[in-house]
């Protein structure tokens, strides 16, 4: 008999930017049909945990991933690790220093801002991202809230986007740390929304230094792109993954529930996991 059950492998929660707690997350997927859903926080693997507890109980199977911000030729690349042993504690102590220095880029932002006359509080922004890693989305809503923009994106288009000059970078790690990262933690590399890379420049160099997968299922991708992307999985023996990128509302939509990912491509994932890291 066919297989019918479908996934969503990547899903924000609040302990990034998502506004949605784990456990909404989960309901909300559980209601909408899905066997399974990836947990891919911006750099954080905190909300997996929660999701674990009350997967188990609604039976609904959680994949723990993060979902890694780095920098290649100046541009912010994001790559999510599948499947990593996400309880580790040195993995947990490297993300906590990412967090630690995206506060302090947080602040130098604010401080960037109130140059301008822009003027949010740091202690706002934070409340905001209640525990999670602390992100521009965040600053925007501050920004929201003092009546400075009347939506998100104009946070973005006007104060905090990549070439606006309160813009700081993030700590810089390169693709093949966040490679290598991935690997030391038993995950399975894998980009994301590869619809916003050049290939020359971004895609093919990481296919070269090991990516294992590409998101060719996301919402931004048209049928054009999910055709072209499927052609380079095939090409260069890629996994294929797929997955909403729900930041609960966010960004405007909602998303969950708007990618339904055949199960057999998880089921390629994990198998891929098991031929790397026999242990499990
Ligand atoms: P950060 O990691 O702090 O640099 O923030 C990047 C995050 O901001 C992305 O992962 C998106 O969730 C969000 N983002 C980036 N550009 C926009 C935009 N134009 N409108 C809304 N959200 C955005
Ligand atoms: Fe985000
Ligand atoms: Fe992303
Ligand atoms: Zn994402």
């Amino acid at each position: 008999m066919e297989d019918s059950r479908y996934c969503d492998l990547h899903i924000h929660t609040i302990f990034s930017d998502g506004l949605y707690s784990p456990e909404e997350v989960v309901r909300k997927a559980k209601e909408l049909g899905f066997s399974a859903i990836g947990i891919a926080d911006h750099d954080a693997v905190a909300g997996i945990e929660e999701a674990m507890k009350i997967g188990e109980k609604l039976g609904i199977e959680i994949i723990p991933a993060c979902e890694f911000s780095c920098v290649m030729e100046d541009k912010d690349i994001h790559i999510l690790g599948y499947l990593l042993d996400y309880k580790n504690s040195t993995l947990k102590s490297f993300l906590k220093k990412v967090q630690d220095k995206r506060i302090e880029r947080a602040e130098k932002i604010i401080g960037n801002l109130s140059k301008q006359g822009i003027k949010i509080e740091l202690k706002r922004v934070l409340e905001i991202a209640k525990n999670g890693t602390v992100g521009r989305p965040h600053i925007a809503q501050a920004l929201l809230e003092e009546g400075y923009v009347s939506n998100i994106e104009e946070a973005f288009m006007k104060f905090i986007g990549y070439h606006c000059p309160a813009y700081v970078p993030k700590m810089e790690i390169s693709p093949n740390e966040a490679l290598q990262l991935i690997k030391d933690f038993k995950g399975i590399p894998v980009l994301a929304h590869p619809i916003s890379y050049d290939f020359e420049k971004i895609i093919f160099p990481l296919i070269k230094m090991g990516i294992l997968g590409i998101e060719v299922y996301h919402p931004e991708h048209t049928e054009y792109h999910i055709h072209y992307f499927l052609e380079i999985a095939k090409k260069y023996n890629l996994l294929i993954t797929g997955g909403s990128d729900c930041h609960g509302g966010r960004k405007g939509k909602l998303f969950l529930g708007e990618i339904k990912l055949p199960y057999f491509y998880l089921e390629d994932l994990k198998e891929k996991r098991r031929q790397l890291f026999l242990d499990i």
